[in-house]
């Protein structure tokens, strides 16, 4: 048997109606900040990433779908939404539109991962990119916007954590006293800190190894070796945060795992989990257009999975109606009625009704089963003798009555009863 691969998942009918109210949540709140949907490639040209996660990362030494394609191309599926969005803002010069550019996606996200709870080799993204402005209220309105997308799908019990990591040229400075300050703690720390210790210092910080841990707790924290523009921009996101009443801590191991983060990072997570429960996160990135080859350009970002939110929301038992149900079940005998019981639904459907026809040619107590099967409101039964008089007898499946009705008056007679969330 051929099975859906490792860390894949197929999402059934029945799981539908939470993802597409999730979709239609966050697509009105996108509308409401004036972010318009931009969609990207599935697979993008290797480089795009190495050059932009960063070769240290665990995305790129570890977790990329990477091959040649049949011409010999480097390709590689995407393993994050921002350096897609961003190549696209380059490659159709969207520096000369309006600034900041705001721009959302939905996508798949294919990373090598070890698959666990929440934890997928495909997973669902809902992302947004506001880019051409450096000025912290952007930073402080992309975040009310995830902050409100999650409360307005009713989740509670959520906390911002946020930190910020300097820029190009107060980081370097920071990341020298990181290395020394783990000069002499290097023995305690897990093999893959002994080698971020070289490669990729900052990443220490957010090891889920305890002996790591607490070794990263009595760091020296990137706050308070900002340079002056980093920490004004810091201090006036914090009080816009503040005005706009969403509360943060303020979590000096936050990090993020990507590379081109700079100045602001932030994460979304559930108050009673830790770090491999995040709902969404994000951070500006003021360097990342500029090393893909475009004008130097602000922009910052956010980026949560659709998975992650459904698991969260199941936990917490915030769950829509469930998709509707057939208001009518037309159970035809002999071809003739068939016809019209053909006609009849497409025009019950024209109307708005959700309509189906017995299939095959099934004796009346098939049919009725059929109908019970799909919890179909009413049957429309139709012989000949149904047929001569333009009526049908229908039949509540709730009650069990039935009564003949006119073909004209059928669809007044299904109002009567009409389906969950209609
Ligand atoms: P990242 O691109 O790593 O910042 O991830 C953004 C968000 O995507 C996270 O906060 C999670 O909600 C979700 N996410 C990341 N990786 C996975 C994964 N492997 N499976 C499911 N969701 C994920």
């Amino acid at each position: 048997m051929i099975q859906a691969p490792r860390g894949t998942q197929d999402i059934l009918p029945e799981d539908q109606p939470v993802w597409r109210h999730i979709e239609t949540e966050i697509t009105t709140h996108c509308r409401r900040y004036c972010y318009q949907r931009v969609e990207t490639p599935v697979f993008e040209d290797t480089n795009l990433f190495v050059r932009t996660v960063g070769e240290a990362t665990d995305i790129v030494q570890k977790e990329m779908y990477t091959f040649k394609d049949r011409g010999g191309s480097e390709i590689t599926l995407r393993p994050e939404g921002t350096a897609p969005v961003c190549r696209a803002y380059i490659e159709h010069g969207m520096q000369n539109r309006p600034q900041p550019v705001k721009l959302y996606y939905f996508a798949t996200i294919y990373r090598y991962e070890r698959p666990q709870a929440g934890r997928y080799r495909e997973h669902h993204q809902f992302g947004a990119e506001a880019i051409g402005d450096v000025d912290p209220a952007l930073d402080a309105e992309v975040i009310h916007m995830a902050w409100t997308i999650f409360k307005s799908l009713g989740l509670k019990n959520l906390t911002l954590q946020l930190n910020s990591i300097g820029c190009r040229n107060c980081r370097p400075a920071y990341l020298q006293t990181l290395v020394k300050y783990y000069e002499g703690l290097t023995a305690d720390l897990c093999d893959d800190c002994k080698a971020r210790a070289s490669r990729n210092p900052l990443r220490l910080l957010d090891c889920k190894n305890r002996t790591c841990q607490s070794a990263a707790d009595g760091s020296p924290k990137s706050v308070d070796n900002l340079c002056p523009e980093c920490r004004d921009h810091f201090e006036a996101l914090k009080k816009y945060l503040a005005a706009l009443e969403i509360p943060f801590n303020i979590n000096h191991r936050l990090v993020r795992g990507l590379d081109y983060y700079t100045k602001t990072v932030f994460e979304v997570q559930p108050e009673d989990e830790g770090g491999q429960s995040t709902l969404g996160g994000g951070g500006r990135y003021d360097n990342l257009i500029e090393e893909l080859g475009g004008p130097a350009t602000p922009a910052v970002g956010f980026a949560t999975g659709i998975e992650r939110i459904v698991v969260n929301m199941k936990k917490q038992g915030l769950l829509p109606p469930a998709s509707q149900g057939v208001d009518v079940f037309m159970a035809p005998i002999g071809e003739p009625a068939k016809l019209a019981a053909l006609k009849i639904a497409a025009d019950l459907r024209r109307q708005g009704f959700t309509a189906m026809i017995a299939s095959g040619g099934k004796s009346l107590k098939a049919q009725m089963r059929q109908a019970n099967g799909f919890a179909a409101r009413h049957v429309a039964i139709m012989g000949d003798e149904e047929l001569k008089n333009s009526s049908v007898v229908l039949k509540n499946m709730g009650t069990g009555e039935q009564k003949n009705v006119a073909i004209a008056a059928l669809a007044e007679a299904i109002k009567q009863n009409p389906a969950a969330g209609t």
